[in-house]
């Protein structure tokens, strides 16, 4: 089938990408599991090494299950092109490696998934890169945060871990003032909750490890282009508008237009990072992805259920789920993510730190784990596992206080969620 807007959603996250097998004429996207491709010719070959044509060479840069993954994705959320990687984390890696030097910076929220605060706050400094970190919510804050170093611009649109909504299109705005571009993690919303490149996101990164593969059996990761943003305005982005050293001085951004990141991307990103996502977990997330919307659909409402209950419930402080009235963005629901407020948030305990640990403990349907998105609802204390690397100051500031749970809500029946957070809330008062 033609790939085109005049699909919808539905249609789209079940053939977007995918065609019968040339070879077999097999209807579902075989699983390629092969290192390398025979050229016709030694010149095929010669052209596929200088990009001149596009084709198989080798699957730490192409492979064909992967291939129909990345167009699937890049249709998703609107894009022209899209890279998969081996990890969530890898993803956030190759969308800066083509912006970012030695001496740079990005300017990023403070409220980030946990891993994302330590990979930006110690890892990256290691390239000699560094990050600011703001309140998106303060867009002065974000503004003054730009300085002449600064790359690229970073947050998550419903943002870990307390499923707060960013406002995508004032961020974007800042961005575009500065001649930067925005990239957006949009794990926890999907593209069929919130579509970032409508807003004005430049690259949109997710960790398919959550709800585009949605069952736990995947880690991978993907970077989508929007082809939107102009590399040669400025003499920031050298790497995509000064000629590359490795491809006889061609230039990306004037050889490849709006898919110079993406070619740059495979090319030089996967070629020397090597960060690649093998095909069976192409094929995984594949798989997943043809039911997206509909277990969005019923993440959404049992969160929605599960949030307004607990908000009533004695040993319950705060909830802060997005779609409650009570949440100071649920003014953004309806601008950002239309379909619903996501399936991820925190409670706070009155008991605090040691009411948390005895919540988690007394649990049975929900699994305590380091892992959101998934079919089965989550649960976990950020401050004792994933935030506990950062100060007392980032916990808070990223929304991870001691006293807060965060909840993934699954798509069981949400009767059993309740009654289960009932049983163990009720073990700690
Ligand atoms: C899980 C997650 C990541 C990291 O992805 P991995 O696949 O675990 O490397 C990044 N951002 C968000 C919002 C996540 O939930």
């Amino acid at each position: 089938m033609k790939d085109g807007p005049e699909y919808g959603f539905d249609t789209l996250q079940i053939h977007a990408g995918a065609r019968p097998d040339p070879a077999t004429g097999a209807r579902q996207t075989p699983i390629y599991q092969t290192t390398a491709y025979v050229f016709r010719d030694a010149d095929h070959a010669a052209a596929l090494f200088n990009l001149q044509e596009v084709g198989y060479i080798y699957s730490r840069l192409t492979n064909p299950t992967v291939a129909a993954l990345q167009e699937r994705v890049a249709t998703l959320e609107g894009g022209v092109g899209a890279v998969c990687c081996s990890s969530g984390h890898a993803a956030q890696i190759m969308a800066l490696f083509p912006l970012m030097g030695p001496g740079k910076n990005i300017v990023a929220s403070t409220r980030l998934y946990g891993g994302t605060v330590t990979q930006f706050s110690q890892t990256i400094k290691r390239f000699g890169w560094s990050c600011t970190f703001v309140d998106f919510d303060d867009l002065d804050a974000v503004k003054a945060a730009i300085d002449d170093d600064t790359r690229a611009v970073f947050c998550e649109s419903i943002a870990n871990p307390g499923g707060y909504i960013t406002d995508l299109d004032a961020v974007a705005k800042i961005a575009d003032d500065a001649g930067l571009p925005l990239i957006v993690d949009n794990t926890s919303a999907t593209p069929y909750l919130c579509r970032p490149i409508e807003h004005g996101a430049t690259l949109v990164v997710h960790s398919l490890t959550k709800y585009l593969t949605g069952n736990g059996t995947v880690t991978g990761g993907v970077v989508v282009d929007s082809g939107k943003f102009d590399w040669t305005a400025s003499d920031k982005f050298p790497s995509m508008s000064e000629p590359e050293p490795a491809y006889h001085g061609l230039k990306f951004a004037e050889t490849f237009g709006p898919l110079a990141f993406t070619f740059h991307s495979i090319a030089v990103g996967l070629r020397d990072l090597g960060m690649t996502l093998n095909p069976q977990a192409a094929h995984y997330t594949l798989m997943g992805i043809e039911t997206l919307s509909l277990r969005m659909q019923k993440h959404v409402e049992n969160a929605m259920e599960v949030a307004s209950w607990l908000e009533g419930h004695a040993a319950v402080e705060k909830v802060t789920y997005a779609g409650l009235p009570s949440s100071p963005y649920n003014d953004r629901v309806a601008k950002i993510c239309p379909k619903g407020a996501g399936a991820l948030f925190t409670i706070a305990l009155k008991g605090g730190y040691d009411a948390c640990v005895k919540f988690v403990d007394s649990l049975e349907i929900f699994s305590h784990v380091a892992n959101l998105g998934d079919t089965r609802s989550l649960v976990i204390h950020s401050a004792s596992t994933t935030h506990r690397q950062l100060t007392r100051e980032q916990q808070e500031a990223a929304g991870a206080a001691p006293n807060v749970v965060r909840i993934s809500i699954g798509i069981e029946d949400p009767e059993d969620l309740k009654a289960d957070l009932d049983r163990a809330l009720n073990a700690v008062m």
